[in-house]
């Protein structure tokens, strides 16, 4: 595999700047020529969205980056997010192969490289529209479900207009994944195509108590609820109301969104920490770690319950955190969080753990083992366990059906809810899941919604 340049882990370690640099045009090519161009594809039965993968492989090899381009783009809208944040080493990489004897092809620096080049070098296209169809369609929040879809409904024809409760737009691509990740000019990109293609964007608009879904429902013919999974879970341990604990949303908005790290110049205080413990091993706790570091931390503790090999987190990120310096305490319990007179954190009580039978999750369940106590210092915890549904949305919204999570209740084949005209897709159905997850869910829903229109 033709390796990533990327900034040295010492050097980023301090920085908020990118971490991959991107392949030249050479470096492309080349790893591109790899592809074996199997007749079979498996790669492309790896994709959730299905994309064309030897055939944008093959035009990247001859050097056609804009047909590249087009066939990426003809079934995914944010290459550019997908190519860098896609845990492609479970999905299309894994299937390559290539794999079999050594690195399967590059899949996800390849899509990222043919965005980046259309974005900085080859003007984007703007899709073809349909003519206008006179129906408005109302969407509710703007990560990769609500922008997907708001992007094939505009392309259909449809008049669309996007509800976001933040001040900025791009859901957890916005205010989670950090700019070490997930530049925010790509955001911004995708985002000003949307508005060329004359989709509207209302911001500071929260959905749910006072304009209500039914609101919107007499405005528009069709509603499309894509709100994400915005609630933080939290351990339940003694010591988690103390000041320097803070849930891995807070900790990454207040850093990421409202740049807290240029305090005084933004007004967003945030406590940086000297010794910073992150608990949990997805993405969100490798991005809360990460931060931590680049705020300042002299060391940053990533605690979690399970052994390495179990951790779900991209793996490029789990090898990234490792190179920065971040400390990995693993099979480790957390048992309390320890507070000085004043209510500010100053150490943590772990356990270490073994690893029992599967339990519902199908993972291995982690034992205490007794006796194996022990405290470390720090000042700031940072729980990043994983989130659930916000009910900010759904409680209010009379007729609209939920689980007991309160998640929404969406049909998987055409996203209707159990309100006509109402439909719904992303993490809010799911549970926190994948971001091409959710634009797949986007795109059958603007399908759905698109039937909906010409029928009703
Ligand atoms: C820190 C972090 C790192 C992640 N890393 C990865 C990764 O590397 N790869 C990956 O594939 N996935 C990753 N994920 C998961 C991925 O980001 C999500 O699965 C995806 O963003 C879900 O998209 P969505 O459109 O359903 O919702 P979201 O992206 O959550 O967007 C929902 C939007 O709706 C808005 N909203 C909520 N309620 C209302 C309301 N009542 N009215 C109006 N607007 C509302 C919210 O403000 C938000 O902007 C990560 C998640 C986090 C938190
Ligand atoms: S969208 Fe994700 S899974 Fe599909 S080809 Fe790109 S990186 Fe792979």
């Amino acid at each position: 595999m033709v390796p990533m340049p990327e900034q040295p882990p010492e050097v980023r370690r301090r920085n908020f700047k990118e971490v991959p640099l991107g392949y030249s045009r050479e470096q492309a090519m080349a790893e591109a020529s790899r592809c074996l161009q199997c007749k079979s594809r498996p790669c492309v039965s790896g994709c959730p969205v299905g994309i064309d993968i030897p055939g944008f492989v093959k035009a990247i090899a001859d050097g056609d980056f804009r047909t590249a381009i087009r066939i990426v783009k003809h079934d995914n809208t944010l290459p550019a997010v997908c190519g860098r944040v896609c845990p492609q080493s479970g999905q299309c990489q894994s299937r390559c192969v290539l794999g079999k004897k050594g690195d399967p092809l590059a899949i996800g620096n390849l899509e990222r490289f043919v965005a980046d080049w259309e974005r900085r070098e080859g003007g984007m296209e703007m899709p073809e529209l349909a003519p206008r169809t006179g129906k408005k369609v109302a969407v509710v929040g703007s990560g990769p479900a609500g922008l997907t879809v708001a992007a094939d409904c505009a392309r259909n024809g449809h008049a669309v207009t996007v509800f976001e409760a933040l001040h900025s737009l791009g859901g957890v691509l916005r205010y989670g994944i950090p700019e070490f990740r997930m530049p925010k000019e790509i955001l911004d990109a995708e985002v000003g195509m949307l508005e060329k293609m004359g989709v509207e964007f209302r911001t500071d608009a929260v959905i749910g108590p006072m304009l209500t879904v039914h609101d919107l429902l007499g405005q528009y013919d069709a509603v499309y609820l894509a709100i994400g999974a915005g609630l933080p879970f939290f351990m339940g341990i003694p010591g988690e109301n103390l000041a320097g604990v803070y849930s891995a949303n807070e900790y990454l908005t207040r850093s990421n969104l409202m740049k807290a790290y240029l305090f005084p110049q933004y007004d967003t205080p945030i406590i940086k920490g000297r010794r910073v413990a992150v608990i949990g091993g997805g993405n969100v706790a490798m991005d809360s770690a990460r931060t931590a570091l680049r705020l300042g931390a002299e060391e940053v503790f990533l605690i979690y319950r399970r052994s390495k090999k179990e951790m779900p987190a991209r793996h490029q990120e789990i090898e990234h955190a490792y190179q920065e310096g971040i400390d990995f305490h693993l099979l480790r319990l957390p048992m309390r969080i320890l507070g000085d007179e004043q209510g500010n954190v100053v150490g943590m009580e772990v356990v270490k753990s073994r690893l029992g039978e599967p339990d519902a999750s199908g993972r291995r369940k982690p034992i205490p083992i007794p006796g194996t106590e022990y405290t470390i210092d720090v000042d700031v915890v940072v729980p990043a366990l994983g989130n659930g549904a916000n009910r900010l949305l759904t409680r209010p919204t009379r007729g609209l059906d939920t689980d007991k999570r309160g998640k929404i209740i969406a049909d998987p084949e055409t996203a209707e809810t159990s309100i006509k005209g109402v439909y719904a897709g992303g993490d809010i159905v799911r549970g926190a899941a994948t971001v091409i997850l959710a634009m797949g869910d986007g795109r059958l829903a603007a399908r759905a919604i698109h039937e909906y229109l010409s029928t009703s």
